[in-house]
């Protein structure tokens, strides 16, 4: 009796791996559908907010939102190395000279509230050897902006890649952004601004550089 007993349970325990196994190896061929996922995730904000998921005007509204999330959080996808790839040239240019990109819009996405924060971007390097394509300044702020973000990393993220992948002498990172979770919310202060900086090698020892930056850029 206590034998057969054993006996079953041994078979269970096998028969029980076996389902996990299974479970497992079915789980690495299916694929994953984030987009589904936030979908549920938004029928059930706005189950919980007392809406009705049901009615009309909000039926395609999950759908809807999954979407625009794939775009304004389409960074996470993307790094700067294949951004910039084959964009790199080396130039002869004045020594110590600085090339400006000014007024770059952005919009990214304050990762307290994920509301939207926008405003403008304004870059400047010195290069040592290496310049990049002008193009690719706006995309690599656009890369780091869509992600949820705060306003002080997006900053120090862009001034980073840039001194990681160019080698510079110097990097001046400067972004301007209105936040509309400031906006909706508590502070009510319409069209505050908020300026972060980020200077790296000559940017941090010459203010006279960091004169000039804001002259050329016109901020
Ligand atoms: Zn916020």
């Amino acid at each position: 009796m206590s034998n057969d007993g054993k006996q079953h349970t041994n078979g269970n325990g096998h028969r029980h791996l076996h389902e996990i196994a299974g479970r497992i190896a079915t789980a690495e061929f299916e694929t994953p559908d984030p987009k589904a996922e936030i979908e549920e995730a938004v029928r059930l904000i706005l189950l919980n907010v007392g809406e009705d998921p049901q009615r009309e005007g909000l039926l395609r509204t999950p759908h809807r939102v999954a979407k625009m999330y794939d775009e304004l959080l389409e960074g996470y996808h993307q790094d700067v190395a294949t951004l910039i790839n084959n964009a790199m040239f080396e130039v002869e240019y004045g020594a110590g000279e600085m090339i400006v990109v000014a007024n770059i819009d952005y919009t990214s996405m304050c990762e307290h509230h994920m509301l939207p924060f926008t405003g403008k971007a304004h870059v400047a390097y010195i290069p040592r050897e290496k310049v990049v394509g002008l193009s690719k300044i706006p995309r690599i702020v656009d890369m780091f902006a869509r992600r949820l973000q705060m306003q002080e990393r997006l900053t120090n993220e862009i001034a980073d890649a840039l001194q990681e992948h160019l080698d510079p002498l110097g990097v001046i990172v400067v972004v301007e952004g209105q936040h509309s979770c400031a906006a909706l919310r508590g502070v009510k202060k319409h069209g505050l601004d908020m300026i972060t900086t980020a200077k790296r090698g000559q940017f941090r020892t010459d203010p006279a550089l960091v004169q000039e930056f804001y002259r050329l850029a016109g901020i």
